[in-house]
């Protein structure tokens, strides 16, 4: 019985550390060095945690693993701060069970708590975050065309659009 015991607590041991290994070797590949430069700076540091922490909270919200989320440098968006303009987070949600993907911005109005869905726009295809989400049922709702889902102001941002598209603000209706 206790041979057993412990044969069990050895092996999920060494399964964790054969997933941790795994995962640091596939964050040290050329398109993510963000990870190499993780102890370069306090800065750094302070951003790899903070996306760290950012990853680990959408996974909760949306019940997936914690590797299924990851956060990059947004290369369509900039944020302005103290020391000049920073590149914005871009949440990647990739489905285990399906591998679809899915884009996910910060939502500033309350931040760590809510995010927006990024998704084509029927009208002009440009890119735009949609609704704010803050857990599965907040997804599932944008996604069921059974029912009338509230879009977020965000969505009919002029500047986000296509100069002609019937999609954009004065329009009510994405
Ligand atoms: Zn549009």
């Amino acid at each position: 019985m206790h041979s057993r015991d412990n044969t069990t607590l050895r092996e999920s041991t060494i399964g964790l550390a054969d997933r941790a290994v795994g995962v640091a070797r596939a964050l040290r590949g050329p398109c993510t060095s963000e990870f190499r430069r993780r102890h370069d700076s306090p800065e750094q540091w302070s951003r790899w945690a903070r996306r760290a922490r950012i990853a680990r909270t959408v996974a909760a919200a949306l019940q997936l693993p914690a590797d299924s989320v990851t956060v990059t440098d947004d290369p369509d968006r900039q944020y302005r701060t103290r020391n000049g303009n920073v590149p914005g987070d871009l949440i990647t949600v990739t489905d285990p069970e399906t591998a679809q993907r899915w884009r996910l911005l910060t939502d500033f109005t309350s931040p760590g708590e809510s995010w927006f869905v990024l998704d084509r726009c029927p009208g002009c295809d440009a890119e735009v975050p949609v609704v704010r989400i803050a857990c599965l049922a907040d997804l599932g709702d944008y996604l069921d065309p059974d029912t009338d889902v509230v879009l977020a102001d965000e969505a009919r941002d002029s500047s986000l659009h296509d100069r002609l598209c019937t999609r954009r603000e004065p329009c009510d209706a994405l």
